[in-house]
């Protein structure tokens, strides 16, 4: 099964891709979390991509499908996978298909999580990672223990760069302008399944309806 999650910046796409690979026992694959490994290597993929996330771009296709497009070789992907903050543009999407096609595979579904962007602003800036073990926590809904520390290795907690005011609103509007395309591009192709972006659970549990009514 191969799945992917679209949905704005914090409508909850890292938290059901992770539910989807444990449950599913699928390979989880979050072009976020690459690019966050890449720059704490200081590879030079990595010092490129840093200019573009910290600013609240988005990094170019070019490079960005590059990378998955490596990912997904190197990977198992035997029973399967669920992306996760890929694809982000059309352009990408389209890519996508291409990469899959040639690997004889394809999407089976995609998961359209839908917030409004006054929530996605407040679950944004709220929210504090630790740089260590990437623990995630929000000061109002999931505060840690003690504050500022982390409760799993009591690193000190921080907010993401592109977390931060200006940057989390060229984010958003960077992510909603492309978000339409991608919707009616995978509407078009009769897989997008479309979730309101509630509470954790019911959105896991329609997601988990959707595969089982396909499998
Ligand atoms: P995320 O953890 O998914 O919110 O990703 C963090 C940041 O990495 C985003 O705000 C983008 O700057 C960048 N990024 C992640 N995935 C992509 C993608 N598919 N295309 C372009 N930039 C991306």
């Amino acid at each position: 099964m191969y799945f992917t999650l679209l949905g704005l910046p914090a409508a909850g796409k890292g938290t059901q891709a992770k539910k989807i690979s444990q449950v599913y026992d699928l390979t989880h694959i979050s072009t976020g979390d690459i690019f966050r490994r890449l720059i704490e290597e200081e590879t030079a993929f990595g010092i490129k991509a840093k200019k573009y996330i910290d600013q609240g771009k988005l990094v170019p296709d070019q490079d960005t499908i590059q990378i998955l497009k490596e990912n997904l070789q190197q990977v198992n992907l035997e029973r399967g996978c669920v992306l996760d903050g890929f694809p982000r543009t059309l352009k990408q999407a389209e890519s996508l298909t291409v990469i899959l096609a040639e690997m004889g595979l394809k999407l089976d579904m995609v998961f359209y999580l839908q917030v409004d962007k006054e929530v996605l602003v407040h679950r944004l800036s709220g929210r504090r990672v630790c740089p260590n073990c990437g623990a995630t926590y929000h000061l109002e809904y999931n505060p840690p223990q003690v504050k500022g520390s982390c409760d799993r290795c009591e690193h000190h907690l921080i907010q993401r760069a592109d977390d931060k005011p200006d940057t989390l609103q060229r984010r958003l509007q960077a992510s909603s302008d492309e978000m339409d395309k991608l919707v009616d591009y995978y509407q078009k192709q009769g897989i997008l399944v479309a979730i309101p972006s509630e509470k954790i659970e019911m959105v896991f549990t329609r997601i988990k309806q959707a595969i089982e009514v396909r499998m």
